[in-house]
């Protein structure tokens, strides 16, 4: 028989192989096109399981750079509904401006909620917004022989931070290194790395850059051996203390302040809403044991995250938080909302990825190299004010009967 890349019996021999395991999903001739690649996946698919995988194979994303950079074993693209909220005022000082933005997902009432709540932001004249760049961290963990070699471990790190900043920051010049900070529990001691990386989410360089330390500096100098690079202290993709409290990627605050005539159109009064706020917010987050002492981060979080080619796992640690909603003396209310870690990219990742790149664009988000970091805390000032846009919409709901009304006409309930 011929090369398999050209003929048809050659392309029906690697679907019978794959289907039958005798061959890896991952094991194609290397010759093989990525979108043909995919293309006989999906019919070796098709083939042993009886599926027909007409519309995975319906795509319009770059198969090769997916292939290459963001997926292996490629056999298609999911396709999410993308929406669009807007116009919503954000004052910030990267974002400043009316902004549209995009949302993925398949939530039905999601948008509708949030756009109601980005009217009512835009009428109050914007969300002021806040954020700090607190910066990527992660946390190497080490095996000492106990408490006298712990205590040598950290003074070594204590008194050699120059070096270790040295060779941390020479494998990106986007990469500063901001602070480590060790914790020590029996044999096992933590030093958290925290880094700035410019406009990247910097979790790949931040890795990078502590392996290059730890191999390079650390254990040859001090004889302690790391156990795992990240050690479950960074904290990545987990909700945790650690983070709630020093922060993790950007700190975001957003508010608003909404007078008694908002408040009417979004068919609730200052009372109703500040009954809400501390009923659900407070007490039912404090019996629940949450750390998200708010209403739904998480709904606008995953579609921000998803239309913008964040990473979505990251919507697990970013929904900590809380919002607060206070009375003012002219039966208005102030209310914010506060993400000590929200882990954030205008560059790398998904971000790369063609109809991602669209959604940062309806946004005005692109990296600049001569202000490296500002790109991404522009989106990150969007993010907090849509974040907030959702929650003054749906505890307003809870005080009316539009939240079941909405999920009624519009889909499923979604939010929380
Ligand atoms: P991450 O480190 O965020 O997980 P990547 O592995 O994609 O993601 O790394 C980001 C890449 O983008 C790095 O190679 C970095 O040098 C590059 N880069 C280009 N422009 C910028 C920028 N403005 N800020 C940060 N990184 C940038």
């Amino acid at each position: 028989m011929g090369n398999p890349v050209d003929d048809a019996a050659g392309r029906q021999q690697l679907i019978d192989e794959l289907a039958s395991g005798t061959r890896r999903f991952h094991a194609l001739p290397p010759g093989l096109g990525a979108e043909e690649a995919a293309a006989i996946r999906r019919a070796a698919l098709e083939q042993k399981l009886g599926v027909d995988l007409t519309k995975l194979g319906d795509f319009a994303l770059d198969a090769a750079q997916a292939t290459d950079r963001h997926c292996e074993n490629l056999i298609g693209a999911a396709q999410i509904p993308v929406g669009v909220v807007g116009p919503l005022r954000v004052r910030g000082h990267h974002a400043d401006d009316d902004f549209f933005v995009p949302l993925a997902t398949t939530e039905g009432a999601l948008v509708a909620s949030i756009n109601r709540g980005c009217s009512a932001i835009s009428a109050a004249g914007g969300a002021v917004v806040d954020v700090e760049d607190v910066g990527m961290t992660r946390a190497p963990a080490f095996r000492t022989s106990g408490l006298r070699q712990t205590r040598e471990l950290l003074d070594w790190v204590e008194s050699h931070e120059a070096e270790i900043r040295a060779v941390a920051e020479g494998t990106s010049r986007f990469l500063k290194l901001l602070e480590i900070r060790s914790y020590s529990i029996g044999t096992t001691v933590f030093l958290r790395f925290r880094f700035a990386s410019g406009d990247a989410m910097g979790m790949n360089m931040a890795t990078i850059a502590c392996d290059r330390v730890v191999r390079e500096l650390i254990e040859p100098a001090t004889g302690v051996p790391c156990v795992a690079l990240s050690g479950n202290y960074c904290v990545d993709k987990k909700p945790s203390a650690v983070n709630f409290q020093h922060g993790r990627g950007k700190r975001v605050q957003a508010e608003v302040v909404l007078d008694a005539d908002i408040l009417r159109r979004l068919k609730t009064t200052a009372d109703a809403i500040l009954e809400a706020q501390y009923r659900k917010n407070l007490i039912g987050s404090i019996a629940a044991g949450s750390t998200g002492y708010n209403a739904h981060f998480a709904n606008v979080l995953a579609a921000f995250f998803l239309a913008t080619g964040q990473d979505p796992a990251h919507v697990a640690e970013a929904a900590m938080g809380v919002t607060t909603i206070e009375p003012r003396p002219d039966g208005g209310v102030i209310a914010s909302v506060f993400l000590p870690d929200v882990p954030l990219a205008a560059v790398g990742g998904g971000t790369a990825l063609d109809t991602q790149r669209e959604a940062l664009a309806i946004l005005g988000v692109e990296a600049d190299p001569e202000q490296p970091g500002a790109a991404a805390l522009k989106l990150a000032e969007v993010l907090g004010a849509t974040v907030l846009a959702g929650e003054i919409s749906l505890m307003a709901a809870f005080t009316s009967q539009d939240l079941a009304d909405a999920h009624e006409r519009l889909g499923r309930a979604s939010e929380s």
